[in-house]
């Protein structure tokens, strides 16, 4: 089924404000807002949502957005209590991403492909999960041999790797095609659903493919450097690193 809205955040990361219209108001726990288009993300792959604002230019209203998710396939925004009410379907609202945090999240997206592609590369290791915050991250690996030095050694190949200003290309391509390249489905675990007919890809070109849906910066050389600023053995085999992104001078 067609979402009734369009999902700008996958075609364009860098969209943040945009104008729509109210398709549908759900009333519940929470105060649910789907629009005809947005540029929020509804999280997932361990990304979490987009925050921002929604303004009704007509009477100046504004709502706080605390957080968007997927609802039967459409993006619905979570608002904030308010005093006097969601808006009316049918308004016209001005969308606003709170645009800090969301590029934190795509340069933090981006280290962690850095750091999967160098891992992957330099030692065959899996991904087995991961999890992120606009800033830090940590990544999930079958690493059975990881030592504090080859952390180390990580830290810096996945900073000459930023450094290497590569450019981070999205695609969509069609289910056949995509599981016909090697080693596209990194995780240990293949989450993607039955049934699925297209399968999106980022590619940070001479580094790192995956099949995601996220949202990341256009060329590793916007993330900056990375430290290692931790590492955890979940077991014998499965081990954990975590990331932050280091400060621009
Ligand atoms: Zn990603």
């Amino acid at each position: 089924m067609t979402p009734r809205g369009e999902q700008v955040c996958y075609a364009d990361a860098y969209a943040r404000s945009i104008q729509a219209r109210v398709v549908e108001v759900v009333q519940g726990e929470s105060t649910l807002v789907i629009l005809d288009r947005t540029t929020f993300y509804p999280g997932g792959g361990g990304q979490p949502s987009d925050q921002g604002l929604l303004l009704r230019a007509t009477d100046g209203r504004t709502w706080t957005v605390r957080g968007a998710r997927k609802l039967d396939g459409e993006i619905a925004h979570e608002l904030e209590p308010s005093p006097d009410g969601p808006p009316d379907v049918a308004d016209v609202l001005q969308v606003d991403l709170e645009w800090a945090r969301r590029l934190a999240l795509m340069r933090t997206h981006t280290a962690l492909h850095a750091l999967c592609g160098v891992v992957w590369r330099d030692y065959g290791a899996l991904v087995t999960g991961g999890n992120m915050e606009p800033g830090s991250g940590r990544m999930d690996f079958e690493f059975e041999r990881m030592s504090g030095d080859l952390v180390d050694t990580i830290e810096a190949s996945v900073n000459v790797e930023l450094a290497a200003q590569r450019d981070v290309r999205v695609a969509v391509l069609p289910r056949d095609e995509a599981f016909a390249i090697p080693d596209l489905i990194r995780t240990k675990v293949n989450l993607l659903p039955e049934g699925i007919e297209e399968i999106r890809t980022i590619e940070i070109v001479g580094l790192d493919l995956q099949a995601d849906g996220g949202t990341h910066v256009a060329n590793t050389r916007e993330v900056g450097r990375i430290k290692v600023t931790g590492y955890e053995s979940k077991g014998r085999i499965n081990k954990r690193i975590r990331i932050r992104l280091e400060d621009p001078d």
